[in-house]
């Protein structure tokens, strides 16, 4: 994409209620635009991210068996009262409105109860499972606070997967088996060396669910982690019964500041009993299904890795599976801009993802401190300084790190280093 046609500007400065970083780099790169607080635009480059992200976890849920499908943000009350979840003294975090008619709708903040009752129209025998389902889906909910920018929106995006067995065992070969796969996914946006399988309250026939829990300072929650053992335990369940469950001492834990970016629950057969969703089993018996559901926060992701990574001058996307783009082609050409220009094309043909500012009246001086801001890991420079050496300049973001490259050998560079 040529920078020229992008329309987002970039800003020195940011409203100044907007505290968090990730916010307010994500602003000022012009990733995103605040309607108001906790409901953000997605802007190209915002959006390019966040479908990014998506892909990752859409080839690790297909890996797991999951298909995609997309439900309605709108909720009926009397499938939520089955389940006891359509009062606000249960759920705090309701969006709710009417009908013209007068009667009452929700705005979906996680889908167990539409999508279990959806699927009884497709499970009947124990043949028609297991199913495994899942959507990135917009989720509203009417968060107390929204401080941390993309880290808790009042609309954000989530995937959410729901997984349908015949009993315990396939429930339980699943749920070990989606650990696994989240493991993969944090591992691929960059997240892997920090990111805690959790222990935390929730579970139905177990104690306790897993969050995935990625350590940032600025993170809302607390967690307490024994890294060489690999065991995190959220602060809601620490106490005596857990700490001897788990066979670890309290002072073998520390203390850290962490960031939900994932969540898997398992309902054991309670919600399908309440919303009646059964199959018959091989001897014609009615049995209640069950259900696991598995989250991940697509977009409050896209927050921490800008929160986490982003150093003074701006935002480092961690690799280019979520970087808008793989390379940033900067031109401080005035004339001879055509060498640029087929640089630009023969990158594209490489088969690399280019944003190529072009921009013929911006000063070096403002490429530089945009490129910065914007984070592409790499970033390449060509002027009429590195083209009298038949070269282009290569900087690493993160590591600023320079090294001038001759064009003829920029492809076999290019393998190894990106
Ligand atoms: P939290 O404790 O942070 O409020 P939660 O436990 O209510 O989150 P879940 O219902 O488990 O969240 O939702 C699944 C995932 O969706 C979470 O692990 C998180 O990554 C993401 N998420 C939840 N609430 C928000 C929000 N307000 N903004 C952005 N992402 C969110
Ligand atoms: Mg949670």
């Amino acid at each position: 994409m040529r920078q020229s046609q992008l329309f987002t500007k970039t800003t020195k400065d940011v409203a100044k209620e907007e505290v968090s970083k990730n916010a307010q780099f994500l602003l000022r790169a012009g990733y995103i635009h605040k309607e108001m607080a906790g409901a953000y635009d997605l802007l190209p480059l915002g959006l390019m991210v966040v479908e990014k992200i998506k892909e990752i976890v859409r080839q690790e849920m297909n890996k797991i068996g999951g298909v995609e499908l997309i439900m309605t943000a709108l909720q009926r009350k009397e499938l939520w009262e089955k389940t006891d979840r359509w009062d606000d003294n249960m759920v705090d975090v309701w969006f709710k409105s009417e009908l013209v008619s007068g009667n009452e709708v929700g705005f979906g903040w996680s889908h167990e109860e539409p999508m279990c009752d959806m699927i009884k129209n497709h499970i009947s025998s124990y043949r028609d499972l297991p199913v495994y389902v899942y959507q990135f889906q917009t989720k509203m909910r009417n968060e107390k606070r929204a401080k941390s920018g993309l880290m808790r929106g009042r609309e954000f995006v989530m995937k959410d997967m729901y997984s349908f067995n015949l009993g315990k065992e396939d429930h339980t070969e699943f749920y070990n088996g989606a650990i696994e796969a989240y493991k993969k996914v944090f591992d691929r946006v960059g997240l892997g060396d920090d990111t805690y399988v959790t222990f935390a309250s929730g579970g139905a026939f177990t104690e306790f669910s897993h969050e995935f829990q990625t350590v940032v300072e600025t993170g809302e929650d607390t967690i307490y982690l024994n890294q060489d053992k690999s065991i995190a335990i959220n602060e809601e369940v620490l106490n005596d019964k857990t700490l001897q469950e788990l066979g670890i001492a309290r002072n073998d834990l520390q203390e850290v500041k962490t960031a939900e970016v994932g969540n898997i629950f398992n309902f054991g057969t309670a919600k399908s009993e309440q919303l009646g969703l059964y199959y018959t089993d091989e001897a014609g018996t009615k049995t209640p299904v069950w259900l696991g559901s598995y989250g991940i926060g697509i977009t409050r992701l896209m927050g921490v890795l800008v929160e986490k990574f982003a150093d003074d001058r701006g935002i480092v996307w961690t690799n280019r599976e979520v970087a808008p783009f793989d390379l940033h082609l900067v031109s401080l050409l005035r004339e001879n801009i055509k060498a640029a220009d087929e640089l630009y094309e023969k990158l594209g043909v490489a088969g690399y993802d280019v944003l190529y500012d072009d921009r013929p009246d911006a000063r070096a001086g403002q490429k530089f401190a945009d490129s910065d801001l914007i984070g592409i890991p790499f970033r390449i420079v060509v002027s009429e300084k590195t083209l009298d050496q038949d070269s282009v300049e290569f900087v690493n973001r993160k590591t600023k790190e320079t090294e001038l490259v001759s064009i003829k050998k920029l492809e076999a560079y290019l393998t190894t280093h990106v």
